[in-house]
Formats: C-alpha cells, sequence, structure tokens
C-alpha cells in the first residue's frame, strides 16, 4: 500500500508492480564512464568523478568522470580544430550522409543495450524506451543525414550589371547542453542537425543521465565521424554547463532545460562572445476540453498528455481546461483512467510509470502537492509516493483549480495534473494564456471554427488540435514566452547551424577598377 515519505498520510490506490518484491538487475555493465574528447575517452584533467544513480533504488550504478572548465576547454580545443582544418566539413555533403547514415544503423543494432542503460539511468519505462524514445532518436538522426548532401544556397536577381548567391555555411563549433528526462533523443536532436550541417560539437549530457550519451560516442568513431567532431563531457551545469556558455571559442549554443537556466546561459552569452543561441524551456501547456468532443477519448488524451514520462515532460498537458457542461463526467472518469496506471519497476513488462528522476525532484514535486491542498484544490486522486526505495510519485489530479494557484502557474515536472473548469471559448483562450510559458496547447472539439480559432489565439509553440505529444522530426519544437527562443527539430532546427554568406560580383569586368 501507499503511504507518502514526507507526511506520513496514506493513500493506497496502487501497489508498485515488482519482480518477486525486488528491482530487476540490469542485464548489461557499464563500458562508458569517461570524457569523451578527440575521439578518445580519457579522465578529466582535475581527475574528479562523479556519481550517477539508479532512481528504482538509489543506489549508485556507477561513477563518471567529471568535466570542469580545464576540460571544457580540451574539447573545445579538439572541436575547433577538427572544424577549422579536419575533414567534417569539407567533405561533400553525400559523404557525411554516408557516415551519418551507418551511425544510425550502429545506433538501431545497439537498441537493446541503449535503451537498458537509458531506463537504467532514468528510471523510463523500457517498453516506452524502446518503442518510442529509440525511434524517436533515430528518426531524427536519419531525417537530418538525408539533409547532408541538400543544403544550399540561393540565386540572387541582383540590381545592375552584378551577380549575386548566399552560400550557408555551417556556424561553427556548437555547444549542447541537454537535460534527463529524454536523454537520447536530446542528444540526436542536438547533434543531428549540427552535424549535418558540418558543424563540430561539445555536448553536455545532465550530470543524472550520462550514459548514454557516452556509449553514442563509442559508436560514433565506429562509424567513421572524424575524432573531434563529437565531443561528449559529463559534468554539472554551474561548472561545465556554464564554461561552454560562456566560451569564447564556441560559435553556438543549443539548450534544452529550466527556464531559470535558460536565463544564466543567456547572461553568460551576453557576457562573452555573444554567440548564436537556441533555448527550449520550461512549460504549463493548456489543453482544452470542449463538451462537443468524446469524453472517453479526451479522457485517453488527457491521461496520456499528462502522465506520460511520470509528468517529466516541458510539453505536458498540465493545465486541462473542461467545459463546465461535461466537467463531472471528466474528472470522474479521468481519475478512472489514471488509477489504471502501472506502477512499478521500468524494467518490469507492461509498466508505464517508473520512478521520478532523483530525490530533488520527488521532494519538489510533494511540496508542489502540499501547496495544492494549501491553495484550496481538491485533490481528486494520487498525491502520495511509496514506501521503500525509489523515487516513486502515484498519478496525481487536483480539480476545482484556479488559474493564480501555484499548481496552475508554476511547472512541476511531476505526474501531477491541474483541472479548470470553464465556460466559453472566449474565457477558456485568455485564461490558457494566463502563464508565463508558450511552448504547446490542445484542443479537442469537432467544430472546425473553434479548433482553429484556439490554434490561432493561443500563444504557443505546438497546437494540438484532437490528439496531444504527437510528434514527427520534421515537427518545429519551441517556445513562446519564456518557454524559449527559436525552433528546433525540422528544417528549422537545421537553420540553428548554419550562417548565410552573400556573395556579389560584377557581371562584367569590374566598375570599380
Ligand atoms: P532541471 O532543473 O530539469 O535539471 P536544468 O535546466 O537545471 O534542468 O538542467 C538542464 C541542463 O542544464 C543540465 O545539463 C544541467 O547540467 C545544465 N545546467 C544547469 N545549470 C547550468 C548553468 N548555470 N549553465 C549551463 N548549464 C547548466
Amino acid at each position: 500500500m501507499a503511504s507518502t515519505k514526507s507526511n506520513g498520510t496514506v493513500a493506497g490506490t496502487w501497489k508498485l508492480m515488482m519482480e518477486d518484491g525486488q528491482p530487476i538487475k540490469s542485464p548489461i555493465t557499464v563500458k562508458y564512464t569517461k570524457l569523451f574528447i578527440n575521439g578518445e575517452f580519457v579522465d578529466s584533467v582535475s581527475g574528479k568523478t562523479f556519481e550517477t544513480f539508479d532512481p528504482r533504488t538509489e543506489e549508485v550504478i556507477t561513477s563518471v568522470s567529471e568535466a570542469t572548465t580545464e576540460d571544457v576547454d580540451l574539447a573545445v580545443k579538439a572541436a575547433r580544430a577538427a572544424f577549422d582544418h579536419g575533414p567534417w566539413p569539407r567533405m561533400s555533403g553525400q559523404e557525411r550522409g554516408r557516415i551519418l547514415n551507418k551511425y544510425a544503423d550502429l545506433i538501431q543494432e545497439h537498441c537493446e543495450q541503449l535503451a537498458t542503460l537509458e531506463t537504467w539511468d532514468g528510471g523510463k519505462p523500457l517498453d516506452i524506451v524502446k518503442h518510442f524514445d529509440m525511434q524517436e532518436a533515430l528518426g531524427i538522426l536519419r531525417y537530418y543525414t538525408g539533409y547532408a548532401d541538400k543544403i544550399h544556397g540561393l540565386t540572387l536577381k541582383m540590381n545592375g550589371p552584378y551577380q549575386g548567391y548566399t552560400l550557408q555555411e555551417p556556424i561553427g563549433v556548437c555547444g549542447q547542453i541537454i537535460p534527463w528526462n529524454f536523454p537520447l533523443i536530446m542528444f540526436f536532436l542536438k547533434i543531428s542537425p549540427a552535424l549535418a550541417c558540418g558543424c563540430t560539437v561539445v555536448i553536455k549530457p545532465a550530470e543524472l543521465t550520462p550514459l548514454t550519451a557516452l556509449y553514442c560516442a563509442h559508436l560514433s568513431i565506429e562509424a567513421g565521424i572524424p575524432p573531434g567532431v563529437i565531443n561528449v563531457l559529463p559534468g554539472f551545469g554551474e561548472t561545465a554547463g556554464a564554461a561552454i556558455s560562456s566560451h569564447m571559442d564556441i560559435d553556438k549554443i543549443a539548450f534544452t532545460g529550466s527556464t531559470k537556466v535558460g536565463r544564466l546561459i543567456m547572461e553568460a552569452i551576453a557576457k562573452s562572445n555573444l554567440k548564436d543561441v537556441t533555448l527550449e524551456l520550461g512549460g504549463k501547456s493548456p489543453l482544452i476540453v470542449m463538451d462537443d468532443f468524446d469524453i472517453d477519448q479526451a479522457v485517453e488524451i488527457a491521461n496520456f498528455g499528462a502522465f506520460i514520462n511520470m509528468g517529466q515532460v516541458c510539453l505536458a498537458s498540465s493545465r486541462v481546461f473542461v467545459q463546465e457542461s461535461i466537467y463531472d463526467e471528466f474528472v470522474r472518469k479521468l481519475a478512472e483512467r489514471a488509477k489504471k496506471q502501472v506502477i512499478g519497476d521500468p524494467f518490469k513488462g507492461g509498466v508505464q510509470h517508473g520512478p521520478q528522476i532523483n530525490k530533488a525532484q520527488f521532494d519538489k514535486i510533494l511540496k508542489y502537492i502540499q501547496y495544492g491542498k494549501i491553495d484550496g484544490a481538491n485533490l481528486l486522486l494520487g498525491g502520495h509516493s511509496f514506501d521503500g526505495k525509489g523515487f516513486y510519485i502515484e498519478p496525481t489530479i487536483f480539480i476545482d483549480v484556479e488559474d493564480n494557484m501555484r499548481i496552475a502557474q508554476d511547472e512541476i515536472f511531476g505526474p501531477v495534473v491541474s483541472i479548470l473548469k470553464f465556460k466559453t471559448i472566449e474565457e477558456v483562450i485568455e485564461r490558457g494564456n494566463k502563464t508565463i510559458y508558450g511552448l504547446a496547447a490542445g484542443v479537442l472539439t469537432k467544430n472546425i471554427n473553434i479548433a482553429n480559432r484556439v490554434a490561432r489565439s493561443l500563444r504557443a509553440g505546438t497546437v494540438w488540435i484532437n490528439c496531444y505529444l504527437v510528434s514527427a522530426p520534421d515537427w518545429a519544437l519551441g517556445g513562446y514566452k519564456m518557454s524559449g527562443i527559436g525552433r528546433e527539430s525540422g528544417s528549422y532546427g537545421l537553420q540553428n547551424y548554419l550562417q548565410v554568406k552573400s556573395v556579389i560580383t560584377p557581371l562584367h569586368e569590374s566598375p570599380w577598377i
């Protein structure tokens, strides 16, 4: 039976699904734990290491080399040399594409090992990692591989006797900083467009989930990606991350993470070399359920949008606005549906909901559940953690939530959904936009006019109509307002790694001589 670690109250809806009551032992050992610089695994200059933990057991998986400023310098030197003098930006796009295709084949061959490491390090259900995360990551790599030989500029129609054209040149050495909630997808979302364009990268995985990025680094050499093109630096944000953001020899930063850290990165960029930047930050996305929509489908979509990946999703539909005539039926059915979530050891088949990533996130989520109660929302379902080891928290539903409550304003990054009641479409558009964020939104309705109106009125980077969290390599991912700057994925993501240069020349003998 469930009980909370923080306040001792009892819930008792779920039982953790385990194998003989014990965490399942990972079927692989960890091979790659050092920094990956210039094509080799090396110790950090300081010799420092840090531990990475299994969120199911709270036990150490392994120690990993810790990058600090000196290691960032070494990695940037290697990436700079590979960019300024190495073959990668100079080879034909076709050749780069051939090598990247080989890389994708190797990633595919190593799917089992990568998925296992991802589950072990991040607590994500293995079934979902295999069928979603792995496929998504590979899809992104293959998508950009196809672009490698299709990057070119335009011919300009000049006034007068001149000809002009643009070149699309790789932007240079890219610093990439990624979070822990989708480590593999984030790794490939960052490196794939950069590599297709001919850039070189220094990428820092999150300190909580460094293992799959290091495994992918080793496969890059086997694929034939030259040394120095990909450098992987496990380490902490305040040290390695900050050193990357402020480095004078990095040309571009791409970051995914919290709005708070996005701001620090912008500050570091402003105080260093004004490098180009893309930021994908937090969200508090509204899902609007109109009363003409099939209620069972709406429940399914809302359950998925709120609880997938244990709510650790920047795009999560964490504010669900339900039209008043269907409100009572919707919340009853959503609670019934959420109760069916299978919570347990993420290595066990059929489990949909594993532990949160670590103690800090676990405590933060439980604190917000307390805020929900204090601020006057009604706790309909969940709200508790489980006895024993592991950072497991129940899917949690608050109803009768008001716009100004902390659970309706702040990004919780856990399995906590706020349900809000509304009457009219005008009202819900205004309330949906009442947030500092603008990452995503959804609307469920059979009325095409309402769907179109909502899609155009919500200030969000993605609006899903009659679905939620559907993605593909060619969509554009990014946010309005404090959810970020720029777009990743698709052809928009490619532009992040290119500089445009205009070249102009007289058509006849130069008039200047
Ligand atoms: P979360 O709060 O979800 O862990 P963060 O935004 O803190 O998200 O972390 C996302 C990534 O940003 C991680 O790789 C982390 O190490 C890195 N990071 C944290 N602080 C900084 C910083 N000051 N400068 C650069 N990167 C940072």
